[in-house]
């Protein structure tokens, strides 16, 4: 059997954990197997997951899975695996997820495999290495298999499965050994990594009072704003937008990026996005190899125009 541990935010199920899902309703399917979903806590709402692909689904509440925990999940999830005869756990390379996912696979005894984007057949897969900048065919053996998918890099699909739902209750409270106790959130924006558009901007902003009409165009578009690494350094704006390979990889449908040079470790966490546009005044400038698009201009009269030229598509 094939479990997928889904995550949800207020009750909601994640973008990237309907992937996951998807991923594990295929691998059942090439299998010959069944999907089951593993969802975690009270609030979380399951009622959908048959669509996104679940067979089945194991609801699992009880002490120490009242708030996130890389110990306490990782334990529900090896609990429900070995106890139901799985041989995949499905887990969505999100933060999350890379912290259930190795816990799991050692309690599961299990081989892991981390950054999968494909699945090739159901023991062999590609994932990313060298920090995206290269894909390699893994083979997996042992009677258990632990894979996380990347965020973004498997489309969802619908179905129209049961989903009937088992309840399980438990007690994990001995496995919880980090816990939080509070978290603020940036309320209001659209989560970079879960954002099909990202207007990112660069150096070449020359400082923070000009990314004005960066976070307009990324409300205009409807889009998750972005940066790179030397201007989070410098505090224009704040980390959880450093987008690279010391920062958040992503892979959104559109990735503009405004003022980036497009060094390495930048492209590391970005070149997967399926189009890039590029906005630079340096012809030479590395970004424009990896663009789709690229437009070689000053960004203080390039931004506006594309900014005055949406809200008129929009308004239309
Ligand atoms: C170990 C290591 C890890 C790293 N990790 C990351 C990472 O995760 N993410 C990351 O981003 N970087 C990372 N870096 C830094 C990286 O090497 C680059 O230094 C950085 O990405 C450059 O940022 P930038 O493009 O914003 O700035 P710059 O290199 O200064 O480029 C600014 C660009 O803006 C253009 N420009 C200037 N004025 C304008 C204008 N008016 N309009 C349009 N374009 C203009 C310039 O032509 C230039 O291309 C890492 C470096 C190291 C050594």
């Amino acid at each position: 059997m094939v479990f997928v541990l889904v995550e949800s935010e207020e009750g909601k199920i994640k973008k990237y954990s309907q992937e996951a899902l998807t991923y594990g309703a295929d691998l059942a399917a090439a299998t010959g197997s069944s999907c089951a979903a593993i969802a975690i806590g009270e609030d979380t709402d399951t009622s959908d997951l048959g669509n996104y692909g679940a067979d089945k689904v194991y609801h699992v509440t009880g002490s120490g899975l009242e708030a996130f925990s890389p110990g306490g999940y990782a334990t529900a999830v090896a609990d429900v695996v070995s106890n139901n005869g799985g041989n995949y756990v499905i887990v969505s390379g999100s933060y999350t997820g890379k912290s259930v996912a190795p816990k799991a696979a050692v309690k599961l005894n299990a081989a892991l495999a981390t950054g999968v984007v494909a699945m090739t057949d159901g023991n062999s897969i590609r994932k990313t290495c060298f920090s995206n900048k290269a894909f390699s065919k893994v083979s997996m053996s042992g009677d258990v298999k632990v894979i996380t998918v990347v965020p973004n890099s498997y489309e969802i699909k619908s179905y129209d499965k049961a989903g009937s739902v088992e309840s399980v209750s438990t007690d994990v409270g001995s496995s919880v050994k980090t816990k939080s106790i509070s978290i603020d959130k940036v309320k209001g924006k659209i989560p970079l990594t879960e954002a099909e558009l990202v207007v990112s901007a660069g150096r070449g902003l020359k400082g923070p009072e000009n990314w004005g009409m960066i976070e307009e165009l990324a409300d205009v578009l409807g889009a998750a704003t972005a940066c790179s690494k030397p201007v989070s350094d410098m505090d224009w704006r704040p980390h959880s937008e450093h987008v690279g390979q010391t920062g958040i990889t992503i892979k959104p449908n559109l990735y503009i990026a405004v003022g980036i040079s497009g060094a390495i470790q930048h492209l590391a966490g970005v070149s997967s996005s399926k189009v890039i546009c590029v906005i630079n005044t340096d012809p030479e400038a590395p970004f424009f190899k990896a663009a789709d698009y690229g437009i070689v201009g000053d960004a203080f009269e390039i931004v506006p125009k594309l900014l005055a030229r949406a809200k008129e598509l929009k308004a239309s």
